[in-house]
């Protein structure tokens, strides 16, 4: 009786934490915002204590800073979304030399599927951050190594706290696409050389939109610098 109680708790503290990661994730809440316990508890429709742990927890992992007496989501600083993208990179190229040497067939084709489908949704920059979420995570999966896919679930994780997606920058959406095709062609072709360095080039490629995003947000919101 004891310990199914426990397992209860266990289980809401759980719920808590992933429904705010989700939020966080999904944009409801964005770096910056404050959260409040009562307010998230009424939200979710959970009780305070697995939200306060959930906080917690959050805070631990660095999702969430102190300001003052308030939890808000943590912003990344420059240096922060370099690290981040090198780290990223050299997993993700990793990820796709793997999958090129271990993805089953039916994988190859559910990802040469994504690319397909996801032109329909060119235009939509949430649409296609969330379909750009699921094709990476299918390279993850093809990969068949689960300490690499646990490694980069914590990368996407810190990914959450970039305010916007770069995908709503001028012409990356198609540009976008196109790089993930030729990630498919490498893994499809088992060229593990070939989708590594494809998948590197995308990356690089997104954190340098994310640069010119950045500069040119910050020489909007100060017209006088
Ligand atoms: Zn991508």
């Amino acid at each position: 009786m004891q310990s199914r109680a426990r397992n209860r708790i266990v289980r809401r503290m759980k719920d808590a934490y992933s429904l705010i990661l989700s939020a966080i994730d999904n944009g409801i809440y964005r770096p910056g915002d404050r959260l409040v316990e009562s307010e998230l508890a009424e939200r979710f429709g959970v009780s305070r204590t697995p939200v306060r742990e959930a906080l917690q927890r959050l805070e631990t992992q660095s999702m969430l800073k102190r300001d003052g007496r308030s939890l808000i989501v943590a912003t990344l600083d420059h240096n922060q979304l370099a690290e981040l993208y090198t780290v990223r990179a050299e997993l993700e190229a990793l990820a796709a030399r793997l999958a090129a040497r271990h993805a089953t067939p039916e994988e190859i084709r559910v990802l040469a599927g994504m690319v397909d489908e996801d032109h329909k949704i060119l235009g939509d920059p949430q649409a296609l951050s969330r379909a750009n979420r699921r094709f990476h995570h299918q390279i993850h999966l093809a990969s068949h190594n689960r300490y690499l896919v646990q490694q980069l679930d914590l990368v996407h994780r810190s990914m959450a706290l970039m305010a916007r997606t770069t995908l709503a920058a001028k012409g990356r959406d198609t540009v976008t696409l196109d790089e993930h095709q030729e990630i498919v062609d490498a893994i499809t072709l088992r060229d593990e050389a070939r989708a590594e360095a494809a998948l590197r080039r995308h990356i690089s490629m997104a954190f340098e939109t994310r640069l010119k995003e950045e500069a040119r947000l910050t020489s909007e919101s100060s017209p006088d610098a």
